[in-house]
């Protein structure tokens, strides 16, 4: 059924990238034949998933949304994809997304833009936006994404679907992509909150590939979402979350969401987190400095395109013809900009003071968390802004993940899921979660009980 969706509607939207037909059939027929025989069943044995194409699959391509690895078929499978298979879930093939997760609105993929299910000129947010659209269009009832500045949380908001960045460390990175190392999260992407915890658990926990993973019981997700409460817990709502840029349909949805959890037998402190305010300049150093990095082995001799090799050209020109043609203009900014911000004489002024104030923003979240359980906000200051509004105005669209920004710098969890339609332009506004490091259990606990 959801490859007929697929088939019927993917045209249209383009969510996926890569449908992963026979490969998905014959999941589903080996799922068929383990019950048949009385074997013992993953825990999403048969559901269908798409995932998103950061994730390494050793039986499809994954581009990661660049010309660059056009046609790369990885030779293993990341560990997220590894865990799903082991799951029994039946992968529909890979989602769409900005060009190496780096955008807000899948504009930046070299393979054309997404619609968004609910206005197709609209964006259905980024860097995944493929995961979310496919969700909102049911052509997948679970999703994965990967949230570095809240590229999972900015589409699910947008899309009126669920998506949670787990604490950093909570899911492996062992072969998704990297982007930002420090900042990169994968997770999962679903229509409520109990189908994102069931997912969570299956994705999440101790990874040995991934020296940054954190090495202890996954928090109880699945128990939360059954059990959604609110009642006695103290939840913040942050001065900084607040203001000019932020749309009025936004703004009362949230309201009405504070005043939910207050009928629900929620308590309502207000906190002020200044440091906050620095987070989106603090970001767009640590990121494009990161990527910098990770993205020098792209270099045309290890994987995917190579370009200008006819034998008259030296290796150094080999690679600079190839990154000009793989690479598009969002990641070329960010090599340029994070290579400047980590040179001799400026690394001190720049990417020294934004680690700086990555460590104040953590102090704020410490503090706030002395006083609350959780921390709740807008997702996105606005809805779904049309495609072409932002493509030309870079910090336009670095605006859209002004909410979601923080918790990557500081690494703790956060959710974000529908709290109604914005009544301007009838389209799905989101309401986030933030929860402390380790406590992703409190975000299915509050988002069941708002849900
Ligand atoms: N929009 C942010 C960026 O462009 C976040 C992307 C992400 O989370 N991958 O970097």
């Amino acid at each position: 059924a959801h490859l007929a969706r697929i088939e019927a509607i993917d045209e249209k939207v383009h969510a996926f990238l890569h449908v992963d037909r026979e490969g998905a059939l014959a999941q589903a027929r080996a799922v068929d034949a383990k019950k048949a025989a009385g074997e013992k069943l993953g825990p999403l044995a048969g559901v269908p998933l798409a995932l998103k194409d950061i994730f390494t699959t050793r039986d499809m391509p994954t581009t990661v949304g660049s010309k660059i690895l056009e046609g790369w078929v990885p030779p293993y499978d990341a560990t997220v994809t590894k865990r799903l298979k082991a799951a029994d879930v039946v992968i529909l093939g890979k989602t769409n997304m900005d060009e190496f997760a780096m955008g807000s609105s899948t504009e930046n993929s070299a393979y054309g833009p997404t619609g968004n299910p609910w206005d197709l000129t609209r964006i259905p947010g980024g860097s995944g936006g493929g995961s979310s659209a496919a969700l909102a269009s049911f052509e997948a009832p679970l999703a994965i994404g990967t949230d570095t500045g809240g590229s999972i949380r900015q589409p699910a908001a947008v899309t009126g679907t669920v998506g949670v960045k787990p604490t950093y460390g909570g899911v492996s990175r062992y072969g998704m992509v990297a982007f930002s190392s420090s900042l990169d999260q994968g997770g999962p992407c679903a229509r409520t909150v109990l189908d994102a915890a069931l997912l969570h658990e299956v994705i999440a926990g101790h990874d040995p590939l991934d020296s940054t993973s954190i090495d202890a019981p996954v928090p109880p997700v699945v128990e939360a979402a059954r059990n959604g409460s609110v009642q006695g817990m103290r939840v913040g709502v942050v001065k900084q979350f607040s203001g000019e840029g932020y749309q009025a349909g936004v703004v009362q949805r949230f309201n009405e969401s504070v005043e939910l959890l207050k009928s629900l037998g929620a308590t309502v402190v207000e906190l002020d987190c200044p440091s906050f305010d620095l987070g989106l300049s603090a970001y767009y150093l640590i990121a494009p400095s990161e990527c910098s990095s990770n993205l020098a082995r792209f270099d045309a001799m290890r994987y995917g395109l190579r370009v200008g090799d006819d034998g008259t050209k030296s290796a150094e020109e080999v690679t600079a013809l190839t990154r000009e043609a793989g690479f598009g203009d969002e990641v070329k900014r960010r090599v340029i900009l994070g290579t400047y911000a980590l040179s001799s004489g400026y690394y001190d002024a720049y990417y020294g003071s934004a680690q700086k104030v990555r460590t104040l923003i953590t102090r704020d979240f410490e503090k706030a968390f002395e006083q609350v359980d959780v921390i709740v906000s807008p997702t996105t200051p606005t809805t779904a802004f049309p495609i072409g509004e932002r493509a030309d105005d870079p910090m336009a669209m670095y605006l859209a993940d002004l909410c979601t920004i923080p918790t990557n710098l500081a690494g703790n969890a956060a959710m974000s899921l529908p709290c109604g339609l914005a009544p301007e332009d009838g389209l799905p506004v989101g309401l986030q979660i933030i929860a402390p490091a380790m406590k992703d259990d409190r975000l299915y606990r509050v988002g069941a009980a708002v849900e």
